[in-house]
């Protein structure tokens, strides 16, 4: 084990193993420490009753850009499969296909539904000037709505696609995502979050009469998402990486020209098991180092944070004045339930997700993992169904034991076919989506700046920028990250670049 390296990365998710694997090809010494048990974070996969499972519905985007793409198919080969997507979003008490398509819409919609959605698509020019979304604070336009000028995500989701999409679709799912009516959540949710296949472009089309719909593939591991994380850290072992699971830094001192770092064992996470109530995320181990042992310490020319940026601001000694450390408590993290059905009565549909927006159920989406890909370890006879529960850690939802009323329930209520329940396995994940409320930009603001200050640290990835992103985001940090190390430090600008371009990341579904 090392006592020093060039440069140590928190967190082995997405972000912190790409980061190790260039910066490693580099010829740096590269130590990552990972609290859990396993690499992966989000994106990690598991087994559950014989079938590798993700953390709720994943798959690798076409958005991927190309080269991120082709070091991901020169690790993976043909493991790395093109799939169509297939799955089913339920509006107005019946399914149609998503992502969204214009002629089924047409079909499918309730005619009351479909005449309000186009009468909001002919006046949606006086809603937002002809700009589609409003744009960010400071972009000079900001969205009116009942007089008031604030800049929420009801309010630039109805001015861009009109308040008859919005309500019976948006509206209910924002409250089941981040816990708030969209009026308290900050319009930069909207942004991020709604994709160029909006509603708002389907509706535009059905009224042109255009056939459309885009994002019909995506990618997908033979072996579950999560083969992409765990060929990352093998990837980044073999180029000379040492990966440490299990073990927490407790403690990060900048020092003059280095840092250094404390390090406690964490909780090492056990493989799901059938039957059982895991406490957070598990997974692969991969190729990695054992769990560290109690006080660890490592010194570090320069250290890469991709843990929550509040839990970097305790960490680091001296710590941030008073004011951002309560701006950094005012920043909120969803939290996620997710429970794992295990159906003994062969493939339950041949979808595969269930998007679920309503408000008759907290369920979210139900995928069967099985079906984002072709592989002949996924026995005949069985499948497994995920289940998401967004909710706040600690709550009641958070604290159930027995989610099987829940399953039956959700699928009554949401006209999908009965499971034939083997076994539940449930996963309890704190940190999952952060929550824009309005005025959270203020907090972060305070505490980003303030993580700027600290001497050869660096945050970033989903929980160090507090950035809703997909897997290819985080990559594309880590590997920036590694772009602006120069050989006598740190290139500033050109991580201000890549900030800049992190923030016009905008999540696919
Ligand atoms: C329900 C859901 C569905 C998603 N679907 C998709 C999808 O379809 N496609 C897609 O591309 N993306 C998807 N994503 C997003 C994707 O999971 C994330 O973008 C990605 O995992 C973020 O990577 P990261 O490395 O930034 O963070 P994480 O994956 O969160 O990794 C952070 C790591 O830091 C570790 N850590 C935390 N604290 C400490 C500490 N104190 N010390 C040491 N280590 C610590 C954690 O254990 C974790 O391993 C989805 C996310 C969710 C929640």
């Amino acid at each position: 084990m090392r006592t020093s390296a060039d440069l140590v990365v928190l967190g082995a998710g997405p972000s912190g193993l790409a980061a190790a694997w260039r910066a490693a090809r580099r010829g740096l010494s590269v130590t990552v420490l990972e609290r859990a048990g396993h690499v992966g974070g989000l994106s990690a996969s598991f087994e559950v009753a014989g079938i590798r499972v993700d953390h709720g519905s994943h798959r690798l985007h076409p958005a991927t850009p190309p080269h991120l793409l082709a070091d991901l198919r020169r690790l993976l080969g043909d493991d790395l499969q093109t799939r169509p997507r297939n799955g089913r979003l339920r509006i107005a008490g019946r399914f149609v296909g998503f992502p969204l398509r214009a002629g089924e819409l047409a079909r499918r919609l309730p005619p009351g539904l479909l005449a309000a959605v186009a009468r909001d698509a002919v006046t949606a020019p006086l809603r937002s000037g002809g700009r589609g979304f409003p744009e960010a604070p400071g972009g000079g336009s900001r969205t009116v709505r009942g007089g008031d000028r604030a800049d929420t995500y009801a309010g630039a989701l109805r001015a861009s696609l009109g308040p008859a999409l919005y309500d019976a679709l948006y509206a209910p799912y924002a409250v089941k995502l981040w816990g708030l009516p969209g009026e308290e959540i900050d319009g930069d949710q909207a942004r991020r979050r709604v994709t160029a296949d909006s509603p708002w472009k389907i509706a535009k089309r059905i009224l042109r009469g255009q056939p459309g719909g885009q994002g019909k593939i995506f990618h997908y591991p033979r072996r579950g998402f999560g083969q992409i994380v765990d060929a990352l850290a093998e990837a980044a072992v073999a180029a000379g990486a040492e990966i440490r699971l299990g073990t927490a830094c407790t403690r990060i001192e900048p020092a003059e020209g280095s840092v250094v770092l404390r390090t406690s064992a964490g909780p090492a996470l056990p493989e799901a098991a059938p039957g059982r109530t895991e406490g957070a995320a598990g997974g692969p181990a991969g190729e990695a180092a054992g769990p560290d042992t109690a006080g660890g310490r490592i010194e570090a020319g320069r250290v890469f944070s991709t843990i929550p940026m509040p839990a970097l601001a305790r960490l680091v000694e001296p710590g941030p004045p008073e004011e951002v450390v309560r701006a950094a408590g005012r920043l909120a993290f969803r939290a996620m339930v997710l429970v794992y059905a295990v159906h003994e009565g062969g493939r339950w549909t041949p979808y595969d997700a269930h998007y679920l927006p309503g408000p008759d159920t907290p369920v979210t989406r139900i995928s069967e993992p099985a079906n984002y890909r072709v592989s002949a370890d996924d026995p005949a006879g069985r499948t497994v169904l995920c289940f998401e529960i967004p909710c706040a850690a600690g709550d009641g939802i958070w604290a159930t034991e027995d989610f099987s009323g829940l399953v039956d329930e959700t699928l009554a209520a949401s006209g999908l076919p009965p499971v034939d329940l083997a076994d539940l396995v449930v996963r309890r994940v704190p940190h999952v989506y952060p929550v824009y409320a309005t005025g959270y930009a203020a907090h972060l603001a305070g505490l980003d700046a303030w993580a700027a200050t600290v001497p050869n640290v660096t945050t970033f990835g989903r929980l160090g920028l507090f950035a809703h992103d997909n897997t290819h985001h985080a990559m594309a940090m880590g590997y920036d990250a590694v772009d602006a190390l120069t050989a006598t430090g740190w290139d500033a600008s050109a991580w201000r670049a890549a900030r800049a371009r992190f923030s016009a990341h905008v999540v696919e579904d």
